[in-house]
């Protein structure tokens, strides 16, 4: 089958991944000259290292492994400790902190090289009984039998073939870096979650000597987007080593992220396409989960398209049945987690809940390879 995939994010590279292993002919379309490589760190949860060693990439030679989550208030009290050994035991998959150009790069890199287009904006689509073409920007095109939007959270593929506008604005932001660190923190295998009443940050070690750091804050359009001196100043007084990493770091490390959050669609695409990833459900970061979903959607895609004969359009939508409840499960407590009507203090202190009963992280059946089934229940201390 001809595959057009719109995107070289992760979704559209773990898509590719999954379907040139299955002798698809796969076309990745992406509008950016050249890989995009710019982010800080991405926590691959237990769900998404298992989706993407059954894509065939392995991560965690290439990033940290998390061995315990830990949350502290503001004034340094301690909120909980999560212990992801346990869950990782259990189900075989560990959870693993990478630098996204890493993850994207070792993506790309595992595709033959024929498969990847850049510089290839897409701006309309069009679809038939016998085949869906791409128009790009630069007045090319190309027709397949199938498309995929992996176009991220201002999907043209998904405006296109559903209508509707772009991801809202959540009213949160996240400045983040991810920066060579001496800090204790960078090289251990625990996470620190520090949250007050009107911000939230975040400490992770991401292999390499790397830190990824985080600060969350209250933001709308309009509003001043922050610098280190601003960060210094708000963040000023948090428990160690909060201060002592913000002394380190310059607004050349500052990465600006606002949150967005784009309803769960009924129904993901037409006769000959659907969408995975941002493009459908983009979440705010508040339950690190937008990749990991994102992941899933691959993986799962893959396996409704392994033997694609005949008509497509049933097994399209048998993938988004599939997976809509549990993107938009997941989506409700990612937005839920930023809401403003609780503080980001009374949300990290009921995360651990969330991870234990409702998160999905780490829903999948251990040694089947498959990522349905019964979420288990990560061990966690209260303090
Ligand atoms: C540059 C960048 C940095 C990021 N940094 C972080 C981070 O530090 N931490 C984190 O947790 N998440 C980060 N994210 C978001 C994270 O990658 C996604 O939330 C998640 O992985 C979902 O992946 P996705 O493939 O759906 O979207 P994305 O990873 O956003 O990929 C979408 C891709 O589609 C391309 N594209 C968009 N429109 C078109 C078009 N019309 N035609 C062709 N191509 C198009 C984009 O250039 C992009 O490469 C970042 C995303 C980007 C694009």
């Amino acid at each position: 089958m001809r595959v057009l995939v719109i995107g070289a994010g992760v979704g559209g590279l773990a898509i590719a991944n999954g379907l040139v292993a299955q002798g698809h002919e796969v076309r990745v379309f992406e509008h950016a000259d050249t890989l995009r490589t710019t982010g800080a760190g991405i926590t691959v949860w237990s769900n998404g290292t298992a989706a993407l060693r059954d894509l065939g990439i392995d991560i965690e030679p290439v990033g940290r492994r998390l061995n315990s989550l830990r949350a502290l208030t503001d004034t340094g009290r301690l909120l909980w400790e999560a212990d992801l050994r346990e869950v990782t035991e259990r189900l075989g998959s560990p959870t693993v902190q990478i630098a996204r150009r890493t993850l994207i790069a070792e993506m790309a890199a595992a595709l033959p090289p024929e498969v990847l287009h850049f510089g290839k904006r897409c701006v309309s689509v069009t679809e038939r009984p016998d085949g869906v073409t791409v128009a790009f920007a630069d007045g090319s095109s190309a027709t397949g039998d199938l498309l995929v939007g992996a176009d991220g959270q201002r999907s043209v593929v998904r405006r296109e073939v559903l209508g509707g506008g772009p991801a809202k604005p959540t009213g949160w932001a996240s400045w983040q870096g991810l920066t060579r660190s001496d800090l204790p923190v960078a090289r251990g295998h625990r996470t620190l979650n520090i949250a007050g009443r009107n911000a939230h940050c975040g400490l992770i070690p991401t292999g390499g000597g790397l830190l990824h750091w985080w600060f969350d804050m209250p933001w709308k359009e309009g509003d001043p987007v922050l610098t280190v001196a601003d960060l210094r100043a708000a963040f000023r007084g948090w428990p160690d080593p909060v201060e002592e990493l913000l002394a380190s770091v310059t607004d050349d490390d500052l990465g600006f992220f606002p949150h967005v959050r784009h309803k769960v669609p009924q129904v993901w695409g037409g006769p000959r396409s659907t969408l995975l990833g941002d493009a459908v459900h983009a979440m705010p970061p508040a339950v690190a989960q937008a990749a990991n979903q994102t992941l899933e959607d691959a993986w799962l895609l893959t396996q409704y398209l392994a033997d694609a004969d005949g008509d497509l359009a049933p097994r399209l939508r048998a993938y988004e049945q599939e997976r809509r409840p549990r993107a938009l499960k997941v989506s409700r407590t990612a937005a839920l987690t930023s809401a403003q009507r609780s503080t980001p203090l009374q949300r990290l202190a009921k995360f651990p809940g969330w991870l234990a009963t409702r998160s999905q992280v780490v829903s999948l059946r251990s040694g089947s390879n498959v990522l349905r089934g019964a979420a288990p229940r990560p061990a966690y201390q209260a303090a």
